[in-house]
C-alpha cells in the first residue's frame, strides 16, 4: 500500500484502460470512485470490483453535472471513446465529452483542491510531419475531417487543462497516450489489435486498411497505467504534456504477420480502403517521460500479445458470435 491513502475519481473507469487503472489504484490501497456512462465501456470490466469496500461506481455522463460524496484527492479523466468507429458514431457527443466533460471535471477538481490528469492522445499530432513525435510538435490535424471530433476535442481539453494550471486553479497534468492494447479491449471496437486477434482466432480474413505500410507503436496496458500513476504523483507538476507509449514501431502488415504466427491462424489478409485522414506514421519520443517520470515501457509487443490473445480467446469461447469490426 502507498504511504497516503487517497480518494481517486476515475472518469471512464469502466473502459479498457480505466478498469486497469481502477485495479491498480485499489491494489495500492486507495479508494476509487469510478464514473462512467457505459457508452463504450462495460460493467463486466469492473464487476470483480463490485464488492470491494473501497470501490464505488457512479453511472453518469461527464457532460452532465453529477453528485459525489466526500472529499476527492485526485481526478483521472479517461472518459471518451477511443476507437475511430466508436468516436465517429456520435461525433458531436465525442467533442462535447472532451470539451464540456473535461471542463466539468476540472471544475470538480478545483472545488476539491484535487490534482487532475487528462488522458490526451497521440492524435493531437494528427498525420505527423515530425517523426518520432516530441511533445513540442504542434501537429498536423484536419479540423473539419471525420477524426476531428476526437483530435480537436482532445486538443481543446489540453487547452482547458493548461489554462486552469496557469491560472493556479487546478494542478492539471496531461498525458499523450499512444496506441495501447491488452485484455478488456472490446472485441468489436474496431481497433487494429482487437480486430486482428479476433479475426485470426475465428479464421476470418484479416482486414488491412490501405497498403498496411502505415505504422503504429503499441504499448501494453500495464506499462501505460504505470505511466499514468507516475505522472499524477510526480512532484513538481511538469507543467507540460508527457508522451507515454512504446517507441517500438511496426507496420500494420508486420503486426498482422505477428498475430497470425502467434495465433497459429491460417486466415488470409484482405485489403480495404484506408480511412480518411489515417495517420501514416506514429512513434513516441519518450525522452520527457524518462527524464521527468523515470518511466519507460517494459513489455515488448510479442510479450504483450502473448498476454492479450488468451483473453480474446476466452471472450470468443463465452460468445462465439463476437466478430471484429
Ligand atoms: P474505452 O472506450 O475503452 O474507454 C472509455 C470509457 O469512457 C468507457 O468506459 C466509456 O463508456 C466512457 N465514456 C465515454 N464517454 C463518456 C462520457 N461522456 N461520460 C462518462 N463516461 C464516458 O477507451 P480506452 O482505450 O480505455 O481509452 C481511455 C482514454 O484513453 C480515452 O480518453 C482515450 O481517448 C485515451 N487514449 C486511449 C488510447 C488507447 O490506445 N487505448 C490512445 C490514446 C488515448
Ligand atoms: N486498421 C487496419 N485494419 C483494421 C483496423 C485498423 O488496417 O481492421 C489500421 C488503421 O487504418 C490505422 C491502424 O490500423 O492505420 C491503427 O488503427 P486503430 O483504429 O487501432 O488506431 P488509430 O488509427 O486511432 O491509431
Amino acid at each position: 500500500m502507498s504511504a497516503e491513502r487517497k480518494t481517486v475519481l476515475v472518469a471512464g473507469g469502466a473502459g479498457f484502460v480505466g478498469s486497469h487503472l481502477c485495479d491498480a489504484l485499489l491494489a495500492d490501497g486507495h479508494r476509487v470512485i469510478c464514473v462512467d456512462n457505459f457508452q463504450t465501456g462495460s460493467a463486466r470490466n469492473v464487476e470483480a470490483l463490485e464488492n470491494h469496500p473501497a470501490f464505488s461506481l457512479i453511472e453518469a455522463d461527464i457532460c452532465e453535472v453529477f453528485a459525489v460524496e466526500g472529499k476527492i484527492d485526485q481526478v483521472y479523466n479517461l472518459a471518451c471513446p477511443a476507437s475511430p468507429p466508436q468516436y465517429q458514431a456520435d461525433p458531436i457527443h465525442t467533442m462535447m465529452t472532451s470539451v464540456v466533460g473535461t471542463a466539468n471535471l476540472l471544475k470538480l477538481a478545483e472545488q476539491h483542491g484535487a490534482s487532475f490528469l487528462q488522458a490526451s492522445t497521440s492524435e493531437v499530432y494528427g498525420d505527423p510531419e515530425q517523426h518520432p513525435q516530441q511533445e513540442d510538435y504542434w501537429g498536423n490535424v484536419n479540423c473539419t475531417g471525420p477524426r476531428a471530433c476526437y483530435d480537436e476535442g482532445k486538443r481543446a481539453a489540453e487547452t482547458l487543462c493548461f489554462d486552469m494550471l496557469r491560472m493556479g486553479r487546478v494542478d492539471a497534468r496531461v498525458v499523450r497516450i499512444f496506441n495501447t492494447y491488452g485484455p478488456r479491449m472490446s472485441p468489436d471496437d474496431g481497433r487494429i489489435v482487437s480486430n486482428l486477434i479476433v479475426q485470426a482466432l475465428r479464421g476470418d480474413d484479416l482486414t488491412i486498411y490501405g497498403t498496411g505500410e502505415q505504422t503504429r507503436s503499441f504499448c501494453y496496458v500495464s506499462d501505460l497505467v504505470a505511466g499514468l500513476v507516475a505522472l499524477m504523483n510526480v512532484a513538481p507538476n511538469p507543467g507540460k504534456p508527457v508522451n507515454v507509449g512504446n517507441p517500438g514501431e511496426f507496420t500494420i502488415a508486420e503486426l498482422a504477420d505477428l498475430v497470425l504466427e502467434m495465433t497459429e491462424s491460417r486466415s488470409k489478409l484482405i485489403h480495404l480502403p484506408l480511412p480518411v485522414d489515417d495517420p501514416q506514421r506514429r512513434r513516441p519520443d519518450i525522452s520527457r517521460a524518462k527524464e521527468v517520470l523515470g518511466w519507460e515501457p517494459r513489455v515488448p509487443l510479442s510479450e504483450g500479445l502473448a498476454m492479450t490473445i488468451p483473453w480474446f480467446a476466452g471472450q470468443l469461447r463465452s460468445n462465439p458470435a463476437v466478430k471484429g469490426r
